[in-house]
């Protein structure tokens, strides 16, 4: 990911997610995701986004992640954050989920991309994300 694109994201993601966002281009602490959102004690949210993907589905893992961060509610954090300033993911968060309510979860955020990949419609990245983000006025 070149540092225009990666400038373009991190300014995006808090307008996406609703509320600050610490994005890291790394691969996600997670065993096999692209991305991952969690966030906090104190409700600071984290973006995890792998940055091996192609450019596409970056975009899309992107978008799928800024909607759960978007649908989290602050007091109900998912991970803790450490001295390095990132978040760490409780051991097991994931998997003590309810299958039905990880579903329920992983629906709404999709359903929140898809409408924001059909709103920025086509073109470069940077441009969807600037329609995207020009369109619903964030
Ligand atoms: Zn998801």
């Amino acid at each position: 990911m070149n540092e225009y694109l990666e400038a373009v994201y991190k300014d995006a993601a808090p307008r996406l997610a609703g509320r600050a966002v610490t994005l890291i281009l790394e691969a996600p602490p997670g065993a096999f995701v692209k991305g991952q959102a969690s966030q906090d004690q104190a409700g600071q949210l984290t973006i995890w986004l792998d940055p091996a993907l192609g450019a596409e589905e970056s975009y899309r893992v992107f978008l799928h992640e800024c909607a759960h961060g978007r649908l989290m509610k602050p007091d109900q954090p998912t991970g803790k954050m450490l001295t390095d300033g990132k978040v760490r993911i409780h051991p097991g968060w994931l998997e003590r989920l309810s299958p039905g309510l990880r579903a329920e979860q992983e629906k709404k955020a999709q359903e929140i991309a898809s409408e924001w990949e059909r709103v920025a419609g086509t073109g470069s990245i940077t441009a969807r994300l600037q329609k995207l983000l020009d369109l619903s006025g964030w």
